[in-house]
């Protein structure tokens, strides 16, 4: 069974026996929080678990590090809708110990994509194209520099108000055990 098919039986099942009726809530966020986080598998259900967060509590954005490439793309986008469309007034900046795009080897990753049949040349031309993809896949090379950049960068955001208090913490991913690294209040 292809992995779609066996999602879709499930699902069927799922839906069939009503076991959507206990994750119910609203759009609105009831701990008014938005949490940007890792997509790290290990958090998957430990980060709501140790933070106590039931379906319908708060606004989680995830992707590759928990970090902000851009002060205009799409996680600040996020930001910004989740504080003025559904009444977040906290933001916490999550990164975790041994996360992936902590000091990833961009040249090891170029190769395993030139080893899967993307040419050098389009690796070569987006480069001449001033896209520096080194620097684009780059991560971080420490989690905690990384997430008070984040930090500061909301804090500081020309659309965020000045009255969302932002933290930075970093979780352990086997443990769930959180360390404060920037208190917003
Ligand atoms: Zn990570």
């Amino acid at each position: 069974m292809s992995k779609l098919q066996e999602i879709l039986e499930f699902n069927k099942e799922f839906v069939e026996n009503k076991e959507y009726d206990k994750y119910r809530a609203t759009k609105n966020p009831n701990k008014k929080l938005v949490i940007l986080s890792c997509m790290d598998t290990r958090l998957t259900e430990l980060l709501p678990k140790a933070l106590n967060l039931k379906n319908g509590d708060v606004k989680l954005i995830k992707n590759a590090g928990a970090s902000i490439m851009h002060p205009f793309g799409s996680i600040v986008r996020s930001i910004v809708v989740a504080v003025y469309e559904f009444q977040t007034d906290e933001v916490l900046v999550i990164g975790h110990h041994g996360c992936g795009m902590s000091n990833l080897n961009v040249d090891s990753t170029l190769e395993k994509a030139v080893e899967r049949g993307i040419s050098k040349d389009v690796i070569n031309t987006l480069c001449n194209a001033g896209i520096d993809v080194k620097k684009w896949l780059h991560g971080f090379n420490s989690v905690e520099e990384s997430v008070k950049e984040s930090v500061e960068l909301i804090k500081n955001h020309p659309l965020i108000p000045k009255d969302i208090k932002v933290h930075g913490l970093i979780i352990d991913p086997e443990t769930g055990k959180l360390d404060v690294v920037v208190n917003g209040y």
